[in-house]
């Protein structure tokens, strides 16, 4: 049997370790051709030497200069720069594409590997957020085969009919029976806190999340629920969904990932422990299943699933993006790239809490209107939120610096 060719976008991250992970359990499935990372240039030479890969990417010299040094003596080549990200994502050797990398950052070596006709397993969700248009129709013009890796949208992918999916198809939701996509979130670890408390919540309790293991950026947008919003966008995109047919629903246990309504009333969900490994594991060889490597699921000893309506008082930012995405054009785009701007600035503990809803609106407020006809105007539109998002939080928090 061939083995199965990956380059792993963002190895050192969460999804990338889980992704190495099932790797791991079957050596004999596939190859490693580059792992990139980011800072954590120990843990990419120690990934290195265990997978052996041809390349390993980083995106500055000094790095690159450390991680040689690493790896001197072994067969992996450092390469380094965005350019080097593009080019692992789209060599004729490489099958898959696990694109990890966490956000903005992570939108061209994706976009790469869809022109390049890859298969793109999508964590990054923010390249859609972002570019959804150029990256689905890139998508679509050079065949390449597009896997969710979000648990929410694996969950959707694996209830909606196979036939949705097919190339040539025009991805009508309605044509295919399908009445709503209900999108699940835990709530975060502040779902039940005193509404008139959430201003004093630091940074240490935001990222503890009740069910999951994740990197800060991504555990913040859950505390908030940017991160249900930023998958509303990304739904959107993935299954051609109008706004009215994606709903959220809050389920505190993590178990049932996401479901698929159909008009005949019937709803499809798909269930698990709350374990990347899973729509990993599902995507990896798909549509073959492999092992995960994950504990099975225990109804009985779980008990309840429940279920609830988000309450956008407590999470406005969940309301933001659906303006956000009913506006169009830039302006995800423009709420993506703010949001990391003051999720870095909250983690960094320059403005509080309340600040993160309270600046991305005002941002969306102040720069309604940029141009989104090609990717240099989406990119300007990034540019420009981050310095109005700095901007806002200057004018408005510089003292607490
Ligand atoms: P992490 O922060 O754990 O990992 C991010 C990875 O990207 C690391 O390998 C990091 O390198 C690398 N990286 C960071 N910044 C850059 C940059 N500017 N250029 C190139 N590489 C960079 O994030 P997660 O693994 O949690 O998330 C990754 C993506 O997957 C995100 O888009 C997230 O939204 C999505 N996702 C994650 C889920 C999860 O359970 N974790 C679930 C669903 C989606 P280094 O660590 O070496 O600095
Ligand atoms: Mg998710």
């Amino acid at each position: 049997m061939t083995l199965h060719a990956l380059t792993i976008l963002g190895a050192t991250g969460t999804i990338g370790v889980n992704t190495l992970d099932v790797v791991a359990r079957h050596p004999d499935r596939f190859r490693i051709v580059a792992l990139t990372g980011q800072n954590q240039i120990e843990k990419l030479a120690q990934q290195c030497r265990q997978f052996n890969p041809r390349y390993a990417v980083v995106l500055e010299s000094d790095k690159a200069l450390a991680l040689q040094a690493m790896l001197a003596g072994t067969q992996t080549e450092v390469l380094v720069g965005m350019e080097a990200l593009e080019f692992v994502s789209s060599l004729p050797e490489v099958d898959s594409v696990m694109a990890a990398i966490v956000g903005a950052a992570g939108m061209r070596p994706a976009l790469a590997a869809a022109r390049a006709g890859k298969r793109v397993l999508l964590a990054n969700k923010e390249t859609l957020v972002m570019a959804g248009r150029f990256f689905m129709q890139a998508v679509h013009d050079h065949n390449a085969t597009l896997l969710p890796i979000d648990s929410e949208h694996n969950a959707v992918f694996q209830s909606m009919p196979a036939s949705f999916f097919r190339h040539g198809g025009d991805r009508d939701l309605t044509a295919h029976g399908v009445r709503r996509v209900l999108l699940t979130a835990s709530g975060g670890p502040f779902r039940t806190r005193e509404l008139d408390t959430l201003k004093d919540i630091t940074p240490e309790q935001a990222i503890a999340h009740p069910n999951w293991v994740m990197g800060k950026k991504i555990s913040v947008d859950s505390a908030t629920m940017m991160n249900k919003g930023l998958e509303v966008i990304e739904a959107h995109w993935l299954f051609n969904a109008p706004p009215a047919q994606i709903e959220v629903v809050i389920h505190p246990q993590s178990i049932v990932h996401s479901m698929v309504e159909y008009f005949d009333g019937s709803v499809l969900a798909q269930l698990s422990n709350p374990d990347m490994r899973t729509p990993i594991a599902h995507s990896l060889l798909y549509p073959e299943r492999i092992e995960a490597g994950v504990n099975w699921l225990d109804l009985a000893k779980i008990g309840t699933l429940t279920f609830e309506t988000p309450d956008l008082r407590r999470f406005p930012c969940l309301g933001l993006a659906y303006q956000a995405l009913a506006a169009g054009g830039a302006a995800p785009a423009m709420l993506n790239a703010a949001n990391e701007e003051v999720v870095a600035a909250f983690l960094d503990k320059q403005i509080p809490y309340l600040a993160i809803a309270a600046t991305l609106d005002a941002v969306l407020q102040r720069l309604a209107e940029q141009p989104a006809e090609s990717l240099a105007d989406l990119l300007a539109a990034d540019a420009a939120a981050r310095i109005t998002a700095r901007e806002l939080m200057a004018e408005n928090y510089a003292n607490r610096v």
